[in-house]
């Protein structure tokens, strides 16, 4: 679908839907296909192991989509739900024992861990070619070289989002806002490698405006609901919006989604939020020309990528 105009006697613009949750859904009919035939030839199906400390919901709801998600594709799965009591040494002896199992493929330890747990020490003793998030230092080394790795699956999402939509990366000029180490830093080094010029923003970026204003293709992962406006925003630009923020409060849904705020009202009487990105959506809407919706933008192509990344584990233990 091409960026188009309403015919409304005022003809104001609309940004074009960037489809996350169709695309998601067409990586794990192509996962589900390639795991058949991994199946076929092996006589095992691939594994991913989830290892989830303490009870924040979020965790569980995220851990849980993984599994589904799992199930979808044919890949089996193992969850391991640990309790927020347990210490360091504990968790690093199951993921010790779950790299040394030689049916498990892939291994997620679902962040953040609670305090006290050095986040660090655990991702550096999950083995890298179980490494299915990508975290481990030695995987972030191999992306920044541009050698064949784990891509982190939010960054991997955003960059298939782009491709198969057909975006132009190769000479655009893209921003980045957020520098995270599992999603704005490997999106940009990605967004490189793909020879955009790639610029960096984050919290002490002066003047944010002026530079997200050149961007051909911008990319915001910075936490905050609704943050990037139409001053950030270049006219026909690609805007991702990565963040999920939960907003609770109805006038600033009012606000955020103008005319299409009905249904996000419902939601937040039916369930107590509503999920937000960080680009003002009704903002966004007059004046790019292609926005990734939250939700059904980036978060499931995560999930869709961590699949493509167990079976690319699978695969690669084989050899
Ligand atoms: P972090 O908190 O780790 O990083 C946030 C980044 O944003 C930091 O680099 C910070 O700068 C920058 N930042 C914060 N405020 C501003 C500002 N006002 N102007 C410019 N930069 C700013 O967050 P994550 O990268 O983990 O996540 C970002 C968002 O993406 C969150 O909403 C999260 O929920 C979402 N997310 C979504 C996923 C998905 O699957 N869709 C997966 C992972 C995250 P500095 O470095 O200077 O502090």
């Amino acid at each position: 679908m091409a960026p188009e105009e309403n015919s409304t006697s005022t003809i104001s613009r609309r940004a074009a839907v960037l489809d996350g949750a169709g695309l998601a859904a067409e990586i794990k009919r192509e996962v589900a296909a390639d795991v058949v035939q991994f199946c076929q030839t092996n006589k095992r199906r691939p594994c991913l192991a989830a290892v989830r400390v303490g009870d924040d919901p979020a965790s569980e709801v995220y851990v849980r989509n993984k599994i589904r998600a799992c199930e979808e594709v044919g890949i089996a799965s193992e969850h391991h739900a640990l309790s927020a009591s347990i210490n360091a040494t504990e968790l690093l002896d199951l993921v010790s024992s779950l790299n040394a199992r030689d049916e498990v493929d892939g291994i997620l330890v679902q962040m953040p861990l609670p305090g006290g747990i050095d986040e660090a020490q655990v991702i550096e003793t999950v083995n890298p070619t179980k490494d299915v998030d990508g975290f481990h230092p030695l995987n972030v080394g191999r992306l920044a070289m541009g050698r064949p790795t784990f891509v982190p699956c939010t960054p991997a999402g955003v960059l298939e989002l782009l491709m198969r939509n057909k975006i132009p990366i190769r000479g655009a000029s893209a921003c980045v806002v957020g520098r995270s180490q599992i999603v704005g830093h490997p999106t940009a080094e990605l967004l490189l490698q793909h020879d955009a010029t790639v610029t960096i923003c984050h919290s002490r970026t002066q003047d944010l405006k002026s530079v997200t204003r050149q961007a051909d293709i911008l990319v915001v992962a910075i936490g905050r609901a609704g943050f990037i406006g139409k001053d950030h925003i270049k006219p026909g630009a690609t805007v991702i919006d990565v963040g999920m923020n939960k907003v609770t409060d109805g006038a600033l849904a009012r606000e955020l989604f103008g005319d299409q705020a009905q249904r996000r009202l419902e939601i937040i009487k039916k369930r107590g939020y509503t999920l937000v990105g960080d680009v003002h959506p009704a903002e966004a809407d007059q004046i790019a020309g292609w926005r990734s919706p939250v939700p059904g933008g980036v978060g499931l192509l995560t999930v869709a990528m961590l699949m493509r990344n167990t079976l690319k584990a699978a695969r690669m233990r084989l050899r």
